[in-house]
């Protein structure tokens, strides 16, 4: 190590704002086997195919054999990226080339690429908010100025955004995640999406469509992906993280042919290619196995874990308390009074041994601090009712 290392600024200057995931020490925290977490944004593991992919392993094995194991194209394994085309078509209408598919290393690595490629020191960002700090985080390396806008019951507050775009904003980027979003568990409406797809045309702006939460969708009815309305204008981001398992580590972009290729440089620069076995793995899982018949395993148990939830909160909430009803996904978000502060809350939570993760970093305006994020993917039905009960008798000694 350089013996000046205290004395110059050692590292890049793009690094020095980027803060650590405030999440993961609060997983710390929370990771006390006594303490109930509704803080973890993880997918529940018992529902993880283990056997059927402990099979797919095998048989890519014996039948490819070093094949499997050899280096790959930057762009991903064909095969998976012909089943990622054919599902769009298939739940949603869309024709998509497979040639605008790029797979990535998670959707995480999504939205680094795109950083990447796309953003400007100090240049404008529309982000949701709050929005998800996975994103903020990735994006932040880039130094781009965020711009946020608030995320409504019904989907992005257009208004504010039409604000932004008069005022003449340098922002080419909106980020969002319009179903389930982590961490508010709320979706954007379909004349919400319309009216958004129809700015992004106007302005010549580049959605970032994140949606690794669209086939969680538990109830009500599936609504076109922004990608689908304006497609010139959209780089959609999928993920297998929460719909087979994260560990793969692999998901996927759905590019406009203009885009494709500076990011397919900017991936082989990065890493050459995702991890190729386990490509290989997730498509033979996929072939033999149907996401369908699995996927409806996994909403019948978060549906019924949300409904559970939603229920505790009812019965054991003080007045003043609001909270999202997800129709999807992993999160419900809670808005508590507004002088109450859940980071103060947190603390008298954790006495009652419940965890749940403060709102106030999912803001890049840190002033709102009476919001909190809760997961109810991995926690069974009986442990969220005491789990809410203790959070309510925390929130009752504050008020
Ligand atoms: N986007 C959102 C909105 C997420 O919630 C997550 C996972 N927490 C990701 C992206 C990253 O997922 P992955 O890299 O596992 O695909």
């Amino acid at each position: 190590m350089p013996r000046e290392l205290s004395m110059q600024p050692f590292f890049a200057q793009r690094f020095e704002k980027v803060e650590p995931s405030f999440i993961r020490e609060i997983l710390k925290v929370a990771a006390n086997p006594e303490i109930i977490s509704f803080a973890g944004g993880l997918p529940n593991p018992h529902l993880f195919p283990v056997k059927a992919i402990d099979q797919a392993c095998q048989d890519v094995l014996r039948e490819q054999g070093a094949a499997a194991l050899q280096y790959a194209a930057t762009e991903g394994f064909a095969p998976l990226r012909q089943y990622i085309a054919d599902r769009y078509l298939a739940r949603h209408g869309m024709q998509i080339n497979p040639d605008n598919i790029l797979i990535t290393s998670g959707s995480q690595q999504a939205l680094d690429l795109l950083g990447k490629v796309l953003i400007d020191e100090g240049q404008d960002l529309i982000i949701e908010e709050p929005g998800y700090l996975g994103a903020i985080q990735a994006f932040s390396v880039y130094q781009p100025t965020f711009k946020p806008i608030t995320l409504e019951e019904e989907g992005l507050d257009l208004a504010a955004l039409d604000a932004l775009l008069a005022s003449g904003s340098s922002a080419k980027l909106l980020y969002g995640v319009p179903n389930f979003q982590n961490p508010s568990g709320v979706s954007y409406s379909r004349a919400n999406r319309e009216a958004l797809a129809e700015r992004l045309v106007r302005h010549e702006l580049l959605m970032v469509e994140d949606d690794p939460y669209g086939e969680l969708r538990f109830e009500g009815e599936h609504l076109p992906p922004i990608a689908k309305l304006a497609p010139n204008n959209t780089v959609l981001l999928g993920s297998f993280s929460k719909t087979v398992v994260p560990a793969f580590r692999l998901g996927w972009m759905v590019m406009p042919e203009w885009l494709r290729k500076k990011v397919t440089i900017a991936k082989q620069a990065t890493d050459l290619h995702s991890n190729a076995f386990s490509q290989q793995v997730l498509h033979r899982f996929l072939t033999d196995n149907s996401l369908d018949a699995h996927l409806e395993k996994i909403k019948e148990v978060y549906g019924r874990q949300r409904a559970a939830m939603e229920a505790a909160l009812a019965r054991h909430c003080p007045p003043g308390v609001s909270y999202t009803r997800p129709e999807g996904g992993m999160f419900l978000w809670l808005t508590l009074p507004a002088h109450i502060s859940a980071m103060a809350l947190f603390d008298e939570a954790i006495k009652e041994k419940v965890a749940f993760v403060p709102g106030a970093p999912f803001y890049v305006r840190p002033e709102i601090k009476n919001t909190l994020r809760l997961s109810f993917s991995c926690v069974d039905e009986a442990t969220i009712e005491e789990g809410v009960k203790r959070l309510a008798r925390a929130l009752q000694r504050m008020l």
